[in-house]
């Protein structure tokens, strides 16, 4: 048998095994899921940025320091639109069929919230780096989130030559302050209440999987922040016995030594992966 078919069927036994499932996303889920961030689409949705700031891809646009928050506004409306707030994506939903009747919980980098709009339970799901729907103070002033679903849809429906109205501008109810993008990018990222209580189930979930049949399904994550979940998952998965690690990277697939019998890795698509392993239901 060809090796790609031995680890398919390798993963598919564990995942079958297995009591419980942690899955640790990466950019790279949603990349494979179909959210560009560079390439085709990012030129054609994001035309007239592109033309005005000379962006290159969206991820670093969204650290570009806008001169107004009328421009800053009317970019980020487009952005949540198309990255948070749509229709769900397939490959998410089909990540959903391997965990849904198993206990599972997933931790993120990923600030697109595309485990919840797939249906995973909001509470099984730790977006460690913020989420694209929330608002928070720029100065950090309070402790709070400001859901922005309903700012968006206004600010998309009155954007005139890439600017929101400046009355639309949103302002902190706290110190009158500007408000910013709920994504930890420097110290004053705030993590409120449920940032928590998310932390602390997941602290909770690990606690309780030690000992169990466990598989860590590790996808996309590469070496931004490896000290979330890929460094972790592989300490885990070296300490407990009875966890197996399979890892889902097309750039970075390598697998340390002291737990290459306890891991299986693809670099192939993600998509097929999937597809592969549901192949002859699990
Ligand atoms: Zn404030």
């Amino acid at each position: 048998m060809e090796e790609y078919k031995i680890r398919i069927q390798n993963a598919k036994q564990v995942i079958k095994n297995a009591d419980y499932i942690l899955i640790g996303a990466g950019a790279g889920l949603s990349t494979a899921a179909g959210l560009e961030y560079s390439g085709e689409s990012f030129q054609r949705d994001y035309k007239e940025f592109i033309e005005k700031y000379h962006f290159e891809d969206l991820y670093t646009a969204s650290f570009y320091l806008f001169s107004s928050q009328e421009e800053k506004w009317a970019f980020w409306a487009r952005l949540i639109k198309l990255n948070r707030f749509r229709k769900p994506l397939k490959l998410y939903q089909e990540l959903l069929d391997f965990v849904k009747d198993k206990e599972y919980f997933v931790i993120t980098t990923n600030v697109d919230g595309q485990f919840e709009t797939a249906g995973f339970e909001t509470e099984k799901i730790f977006p460690v780096q913020g989420d694209y729907r929330f608002l928070q103070c720029e100065n950090a002033c309070h402790n709070k989130l400001y859901d922005n679903q309903e700012m968006v849809e206004e600010w998309l429906k009155h954007t005139e030559n890439l600017k929101i109205p400046k009355q639309l501008v949103p302002k902190c109810p706290v110190c009158g302050g500007n408000m910013e993008m709920n994504l930890r990018k420097d110290a004053n990222f705030v993590q409120d209440e449920n940032w928590y209580k998310q932390a602390k189930q997941y602290e909770q979930f690990l606690d309780e999987i030690e000992d169990k049949n466990v598989v860590l399904l590790e996808i996309g994550v590469g070496f931004n922040t490896p000290g979330i979940i890929r460094f972790p998952f592989e300490q885990m998965t070296y300490k407990h016995l009875k966890t197996i690690l399979i890892r889902m990277n097309k750039d970075y697939p390598m697998v340390r030594q002291e737990i290459e019998n306890k891991a299986i890795s693809f670099d192939e698509d993600v998509n097929k992966v999937l597809n592969d392993l549901k192949e002859r239901a699990l």
